[in-house]
């Protein structure tokens, strides 16, 4: 049976942070990395409690360990999820190791328990994936790069206010309806693409750009709301 794949922030420590060579009561039977919340099996094997719990999800299991050192012996060589219990001992002793980063330029050194507490998941050297490129980078550049220079990052079109993918966006400026064009009859700027192109089909009207008809409009509308009001007045 496939395990489910490891939180890395739960299973073991990498065993590259030890700053001394690793003694192997220090390492878990499962992960094979530095015991992380260590517990005791009734065999005497030592796993992480997330590496125990979930190897003994499905029920009780043989202890490899057991196995491959052939001490093998039932029944306390069965991993059993009720039988095990946390080795605070080893938690202590594991704790109070010497550690150092990992993370290349990092020289960050403490013991393990300051590394858990300050320093795991929280080192500036450290290269976190970008989800939106799957590209790994600096942890201190995650926030420049998803920003302003992530390839898949998303932006407003300035125009449209729609959200598009960075790379879309420059094909986008080519049809955007809102995209800001010269009126080629009287030369106006920054008119939206819609009223610009809305001149083609339009024949002999065309020679009035579309902005210009509402300015047309606009005008008749004054002067009809003018004759109105005349009338109006005259009646009472
Ligand atoms: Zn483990
Ligand atoms: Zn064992
Ligand atoms: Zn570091
Ligand atoms: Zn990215
Ligand atoms: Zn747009
Ligand atoms: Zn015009």
């Amino acid at each position: 049976m496939a395990l489910p794949s490891l939180d890395s922030s739960l299973q073991g420590i990498p065993k590259s942070v030890l700053a001394v060579s690793m003694e192997t009561k220090y390492q878990c039977q499962q992960c094979h990395q530095v015991l992380r919340k260590p517990v005791q099996a009734q065999c005497g094997h030592r796993f992480c409690v997330h590496c125990f719990k979930l190897l003994t999800s499905s029920g009780p299991k043989p202890c490899e360990a057991c196995q491959q050192e052939e001490i093998y012996e039932e029944p306390q060589s069965i991993l059993n999820s009720n039988e095990a219990f946390p080795d605070n001992a080893a938690g202590r002793e594991i704790a109070s190791l010497p550690a150092k980063c990992i993370n290349g330029g990092c020289s960050w050194t403490g013991c393990i328990k300051e590394y858990e507490a300050q320093h795991e998941g929280k080192c500036e050297y450290e290269r976190v994936l970008c989800e939106a490129c799957q590209v790994f980078i600096l942890r201190s550049e995650k926030e420049r790069h998803s920003e302003r220079e992530c390839e898949e990052r998303t932006l407003n079109c300035k125009y449209c206010k729609v959200s598009f993918n960075f790379k879309q966006i420059k094909a986008h400026d080519e049809i955007c309806q809102k995209f800001p064009m010269q009126c080629k009859d009287c030369g106006k700027k920054k008119i939206p693409r819609e009223k610009v192109c809305a001149l083609l089909g339009m024949g002999d009207m065309a020679k009035i750009s579309y902005h210009g008809i509402f300015q047309i409009y606009d005008y008749f509308m004054v002067f009809y709301v003018k004759i109105i009001n005349k009338m109006i007045n005259k009646k009472f």
